[in-house]
């Protein structure tokens, strides 16, 4: 007995349908898609109930004609592609041929279409598949695609659908990945006759802000990049203005949203340590390269890519990166934590390295005399190799033939710190040329200085000329008022005003105003961590916390005034060369190494 049979294709497409299209925003990106591949300057989207029972789609696209009007729901139609070879040359969005079909299987679909050059446009009806009518109609030209009561014909996937935010949000994403790498097309959103996006064609950058806010228009840095293998375009967060989470991290490849893991990777490296530990940079980053030297068979829905260039385009976009936020390769060489660097190879073709930023002092001389703080310990440093010992001796070891502060050795030449790129702050020594990283030192003076204070008599606060309020969360509001007593001893002064907010008048003396309710979620995001963690005492890990938020960042330009008491604040730590995380705050480059 025989016992195989064909499907039919209304169950072979449902099936496909599956892959294709799992919630509605797989629909909205298809429908997207298409009308950009028809050559739309202008696309809008029409929701309801977060696209379970209207999607609509509208461009002002090539249309189609009658006959491709109905031949477009059926497997494999596309118009895309007409042989294998074409395959490695795709530059369309969509190419296969199944996305209008999976989704006609599943809804019920109604298409207006018209060609610019054609009077009449055709509307065609088609549900699960099936065609119910096809009539001339007049329309404006381009494309209306409307799907109605997604899923009308399969219960297990509609009850799998989520919350209509939630849906909502996966739809938002998608409109997200498509839109901002498409500037130069008009966009718009609604959702149950709300509008949500407006966006007119335009720059990338306006295009950013018309998606997440004008204030990204002061916070990004434009990454730019040529070479024969690929082309960079894009813009990458000042490192200011990182984030906690990794949520806005965009890469393409030729007009199309990617995850790529080993990119993304070369994009956080650029960053090295500007960023504040467990912070994350936002950027928004196309790529264009050939498409035959990307993987095809990876199938089109889904984000992963495979190049065959990878470790090439891993180099060159982290060196545009790099570019970008205006470092040079002094900054490697410099590194306090010896990452694993990746062999860059030859430059790229057209990259000019970016002339180095120092800021420096006229006065300095390096063969200034700095005799008369000559101490014990310091050989050491000197003879040995072994990194460590280039750490400076702790406890009383430590007084390097250094500018302290003017109460300390006033005889001293003043001038004598230098900073660089802003964030290391370089100092003669006997013992050769310490690199201090100036907010990892910052970060061990206050530690130090707030762990001093804790159990003293003596608050060193400073009085708010405006007292500042803060809001909690419920959970949060209730942790922060549990705090409040070791917030005072570190000279906080903060008052709860009930529900849960709070009013500060006074601050720890030597914080420079930021924003304190920053400061606070921080703290207390960071506290609810290390809690968890069994070794840091409460009061440990709370003023390791603040030290951190408050410690000077990278990119702030020091007095000399600033240099010098950090350096001596900085001496005068029990553990002056880690800070309270346990990096290294200072390296020493030999005088052997000088002379090289
Ligand atoms: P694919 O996009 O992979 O070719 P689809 O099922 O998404 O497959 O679409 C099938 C065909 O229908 C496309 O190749 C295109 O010719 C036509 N089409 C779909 N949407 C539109 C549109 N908005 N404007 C013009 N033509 C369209
Ligand atoms: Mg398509």
């Amino acid at each position: 007995m025989d016992i195989i049979n064909i499907l039919p294709d209304s169950v072979a497409n449902q099936i496909a349908a599956g892959e294709v299209v799992d919630r509605p925003a797989g629909a909205v990106k298809e429908l997207l898609e298409n009308a950009m591949d028809a050559g739309a300057t202008q696309i809008d989207l029409v929701l309801k109930d977060a696209g379970r029972t209207l999607i609509q789609v509208i461009d002002n696209g090539c249309g189609m004609s009658d006959s491709d009007a109905r031949v477009c729901f059926e497997r494999h139609a596309t118009s895309k592609i007409h042989g294998a070879d074409d395959l490695f040359a795709i530059r369309t969005m969509g190419f296969r041929g199944e996305a209008l079909a999976s989704i006609a299987a599943i809804a019920q679909v109604e298409l207006k279409t018209r060609q610019s050059d054609a009077s009449w446009g055709t509307q065609v009806v088609i549900e699960g598949a099936h065609i119910v009518s096809q009539e001339p109609t007049a329309c404006a030209a381009g494309t209306s695609m409307t799907v109605k009561n997604l899923f009308y014909n399969v219960p297990a996937r509609r009850n799998f659908l989520k919350r209509d935010a939630v849906e909502l949000s996966h739809i938002e994403e998608t409109f997200r990945r498509i839109t901002l790498i498409h500037p130069d097309i008009g966009f718009s959103f609604s959702h149950n006759g709300k509008t949500l996006y407006e966006l007119a064609a335009g720059s990338m950058l306006q295009r950013i802000c018309g998606l997440f806010g004008q204030q990204y228009k002061e916070r990004m840095y434009h990454v730019e990049e040529e070479t024969n293998i690929v082309k960079i375009k894009g813009f990458a967060s000042r490192p200011e203005f990182s984030r906690k989470t990794r949520g806005e991290q965009y890469l393409f490849v030729n007009g199309r949203f990617i995850k790529h893991p080993m990119l993304s990777a070369a994009v956080e490296k650029a960053y090295a340590d500007l960023l504040p530990e467990r912070n994350f940079p936002s950027y928004f980053i196309g790529l264009q390269v050939d498409p035959s030297r990307i993987d095809v068979n990876i199938h089109p829905t889904k984000t992963e890519v495979k190049f065959v260039d990878d470790h090439a385009l891993f180099a060159i976009l982290r060196s545009a990166v790099k570019k970008a936020l205006g470092q040079f390769s002094l900054a490697t060489e410099l590194s306090f934590d010896t990452p694993e660097e990746f062999n860059i190879g030859p430059a790229p073709k057209g990259y000019m390295p970016p002339e180095p930023k120092i800021s420096y002092n006229p006065d300095y001389n390096p063969f200034a005399s700095t005799k008369g703080s000559r101490v014990k310990g310091n050989e050491k440093g000197v003879r040995g190799n072994e990194r460590t010992n280039d750490l400076i001796d702790t406890t009383d070891t430590i007084v390097p033939s250094l500018p302290l502060t003017p109460s300390h050795a006033p005889s001293l030449p003043q001038s004598t710190c230098m900073q660089v790129q802003g964030r290391y702050v370089v100092t003669p020594l006997s013992s050769g040329l310490a690199v201090i990283d100036q907010q990892r030192a910052h970060e061990r003076v206050l530690y130090d200085r707030l762990t001093r204070t804790v159990g003293q008599a003596v608050k060193q606060s400073q009085t708010l000329l405006f007292p500042v309020q803060c809001h909690f969360s419920a959970a949060d509001g209730e942790l922060f008022g549990e705090l409040l007593p070791d917030m005072k001893e570190y000279g906080f002064e903060i008052a709860a005003m009930g529900g849960c907010t709070f009013v500060v008048s006074a601050t720890p003396a030597g914080l420079k105003e930021g924003d304190m309710q920053e400061l606070f979620d921080r703290m207390l995001m960071e506290y609810k961590g290390a809690t968890l963690q069994k070794h840091a005492s409460r009061s440990q890990s709370l003023c390791a916390s603040l030290a951190r938020q408050m410690a000077i960042k990278p990119g702030r330009q020091l007095t000399q005034e600033e240099m010098q008491q950090l350096v001596s604040d900085l001496f005068a730590c029990p553990l002056a060369e880690m800070s309270p995380s346990g990096k290294k705050t200072i390296t020493i480059v030999k005088p052997e190494e000088l002379l090289k």
